[in-house]
């Protein structure tokens, strides 16, 4: 048995999604020595992390909260622009669109009410005269309008996030997956096939396969499929380019929401189902089913672009199955189990985590560090469910 003292590094980071290579990014600014393993490639397509876009907004309606998340986010991404000299962060707005008393709407409302966020509302006949594509916005609806808010481009931003990371000193292994994690007496274990790491500390960011390495976490991995559309119009149609068809996100009635936006960089208009409770089927990660059928993946959604934006043909002109992981309250899980101090985990995105990962990598470092959090993590704590306030005890 090797000692404790011939540590590899201060922290390992297990999994290099966006999250984990967020973290891994910020670990290394600080001058800490840090390992990040990776079961595939950079960029790979199995977890959530991977693709054209993803939204990104301030006005947070999941929790006021990930205001703070969302603004420290934002200047960390520029910051890793400006390291990477790639474009990550579009500021193209957003629009909600839904009944005053709709989750979405009074989220997004409280949560820019709360930390000052500047929005505007519109009535249902502004957002019909502004956006042709939104015609059938009912008289009992409004639009808030988010401007600091857009898009981001998943790819660019973790392959910058991996980059930025090895500049300041982080070491990576990629193909190489984590078959055991094993927290010994002053620090922690980490094996894959070809390697035995020793650190300190691990923080855990498997996205779907968090379950896997920290089993009782409350996180079940969802497949996602995602879906492409094109106008019935062709693709010359202006009303569904991004600046007449912005990103946005739309209650339709409970239990059924819409997101997406328009054409934008090359891809085209992109729209999918919200994460309501049961829209999309449980999976094990290393089964999930990576074919796609139509009557399961798009009858619901296809259903819901004919009636709402009529302009779409509501047969998807490209379908990709993805993962997702979510938790019962749809909050995300971030910190240390049973407040154990060799593990971290950040997991439990539910859906709205892209948006927030460079805070997210920021949080984690300090929290490894024992730095104080920039911003209340109370409701992301995982020891606010029993099953992970308990792990300690049953290790
Ligand atoms: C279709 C879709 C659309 C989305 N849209 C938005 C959006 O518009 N806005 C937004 O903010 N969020 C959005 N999200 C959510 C967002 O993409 C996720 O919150 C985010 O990507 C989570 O990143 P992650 O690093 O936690 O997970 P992942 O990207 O899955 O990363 C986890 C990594 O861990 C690795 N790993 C797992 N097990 C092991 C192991 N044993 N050993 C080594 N490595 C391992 C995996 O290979 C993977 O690379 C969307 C998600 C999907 C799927």
């Amino acid at each position: 048995m090797r000692s404790m003292k011939d540590f590899d590094a201060d922290v390992i980071v297990i999994g290099l999604g966006a999250w984990g290579s967020s973290t891994l990014w910020r670990l290394a600014e600080r001058g800490v020595r840090c390992i990040g393993i990776e079961r595939y490639g950079i960029n790979h397509a199995f977890g959530s992390s991977h693709g054209y876009s993803r939204l990104f907004r301030i006005a947070c309606q999941e929790h006021p909260d990930l205001v703070p998340l969302a603004r420290r986010s934002r200047d960390l991404w520029r910051e890793l622009e400006d390291r990477s000299s790639e474009e990550l962060l579009f500021e193209t707005g957003l629009l909600t669109v839904g009944k005053p008393e709709s989750d979405m709407v009074s989220g997004a409302i409280a949560a820019g009410e709360k930390f000052g966020v500047e929005l505007e509302q519109f009535s249902a006949e502004e957002v019909r005269a502004k956006y042709p594509a939104y015609a059938t916005v009912a008289d009992d609806e409004v639009g808030i309008w988010d401007a600091a808010a857009g898009m981001l481009r998943p790819d660019a931003a973790v392959r910058s996030a991996n980059e930025a990371a090895i500049a300041a000193g982080a070491q990576t292994f990629f193909d190489s997956k984590v078959t055991g994690v094993e927290l010994v007496d002053g620090g922690v274990v980490v094996t894959t096939a070809g390697r035995i790491f020793a650190a300190r500390q691990v923080i855990v960011t498997a996205g779907p396969w968090l379950g896997k390495l920290v089993p009782g976490l409350p996180v079940t991995p969802l497949r996602t499929p995602m879906q492409w559309f094109e106008s019935r119009l062709g693709e010359s149609d202006p009303s569904f380019e991004i600046d007449q068809f912005p990103a946005f996100m739309r209650r339709i009635e409970n239990g059924v929401s819409l997101w997406g936006h328009g054409r934008a960089f090359g891809e085209p208009v992109k729209i999918g189902l919200g994460i309501d409770k049961g829209a999309f089927d449980p999976t094990d990660p290393d089964e999930c089913d990576r074919g796609i059928n139509p009557a399961r993946d798009w009858t619901v959604l296809s259903r819901s672009i004919e009636q709402l934006f009529p302009g779409l043909d509501p047969v998807p002109s490209m379908s990709r199955p993805c993962m997702i992981a979510v938790t019962p309250d749809d909050q995300f899980l971030i910190g240390r189990p049973g407040n154990d101090p060799r593990l971290l985990i950040g997991g439990g995105c539910s859906g709205h985590g892209f948006k927030h990962a460079t805070g997210i990598g920021e949080l984690l470092a300090q929290m490894s560090l024992g730095e104080e959090p920039f911003m209340n993590a109370d409701f992301v704590d995982p020891n606010r469910f029993d099953s992970a306030s308990q792990l300690r005890k049953a290790s």
